[in-house]
């Protein structure tokens, strides 16, 4: 069972935490490979799907796991939601608590919007990516991932290479890696490095040659177009030129260097497609395949919480 009663990031979480949510994950990964998908953790558990911002990946993934588990699973329609005639995120938060779900998975566009809405509600949330700040199941997916891959996932070199500024992905990548003493390497146009970097103790490079030397995992982010409101990069054929991964610069990494990317891609802007879809190099679909396992084990342990204290003391 986790010490918490929400999964709202990364930072609240232990290593041991951490540990269990992948331990469990590896079983529902292999159960989704099974011809029997379907158990029971959350029967009788209704779920709800807040998205305010679009989502492909994570939403569809969000759902098969709570269906695959037993939930009754609703999608909130948000855009065409009470939202849209002036309603706040909390009124929209508090009629659905009036209508008792037991899991609340939300997208939102602000930072910490999130985890406001998790203070006025009774049941369990968990942040589905809150603005810049944080994509909890994002980062705890690419950990199984490398883990699968790598067969370990301490004391490995991983760069992680783009927008970083804009990203909740890199956010939480770089908070899990780091607890579990990994070696992370931040590599970026200087525009796109947030500021203060320098004292999360990483290394910080805008040079691909230099961040990728021997690096053991290469996590590719795309860029946040939609959170720039300015002239980051000069344009995005220079950008890929730079930063883009194509082969010649994967020759730097390891020669057995996986290549990650949470998705959406754009292709020939930071990643080059064929390179992307190789199945020898890029672990890109596993990557969609572990998030069903890994959102699967994270609800399976907050409603075991849940389900200990229904009131719920723990924060
Ligand atoms: N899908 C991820 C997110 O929601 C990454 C991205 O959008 O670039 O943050």
């Amino acid at each position: 069972m986790l010490q918490h009663r929400h999964l709202l990031g990364i930072e609240g979480l232990s290593k041991a935490e951490i540990t269990m949510i992948l331990d469990l994950a590896e079983l529902y990964a292999a159960q989704n490979r099974s011809s029997q998908k379907h158990s029971q953790a959350l029967a009788g558990m209704t779920q709800v799907n807040m998205f305010f911002e679009a989502s492909t990946r994570t939403q569809s993934s969000f759902e098969i796991a709570g269906k695959r588990l037993g939930a009754d699973v609703m999608n909130m329609q948000m855009a065409a939601s009470s939202i849209t005639k002036g309603e706040t995120l909390i009124d929209t938060a508090m009629t659905l608590n009036a209508m008792h779900p037991d899991l609340l998975v939300v997208r939102h566009p602000h930072s910490g919007a999130v985890a406001l809405l998790a203070q006025k509600v009774n049941c369990a949330v968990l942040n589905a990516g809150d603005g810049r700040h944080e994509h909890p199941t994002q980062a705890l997916l690419d950990a199984l991932t490398i883990r699968r891959a790598k067969g370990r996932l301490h004391r490995l070199t991983i760069a992680i290479c783009g927008d970083i500024a804009h990203s909740r992905v890199a956010r939480s990548n770089l908070l899990l890696l780091g607890k579990m003493e990994n070696r992370v390497r931040l590599v970026g146009p200087r525009t796109l490095m947030p500021s203060g970097i320098g004292e999360l103790g990483v290394e910080v490079t805008d040079d691909m040659e230099t961040g990728l030397a021997g690096a053991d995992v290469v996590m590719m982010l795309r860029l946040q177009k939609e959170r720039m409101d300015g002239g980051f990069i000069p344009s995005e054929r220079e950008y890929y030129h730079r930063w883009g991964l194509d082969a010649a610069k994967l020759a730097h990494a390891k020669p057995d260097a996986i290549v990650m990317h949470p998705g959406p891609m754009n292709r020939g802007v930071e990643i080059d497609g064929v390179l992307a879809d190789d199945i020898n190099r890029s672990v890109i679909q596993e990557q969609v395949e572990m998030g069903v396992a890994v959102r699967m084990a994270a609800m399976d342990l907050l409603a075991r919480g849940l389900k200990a204290q229904p009131e719920g003391t723990m924060v």
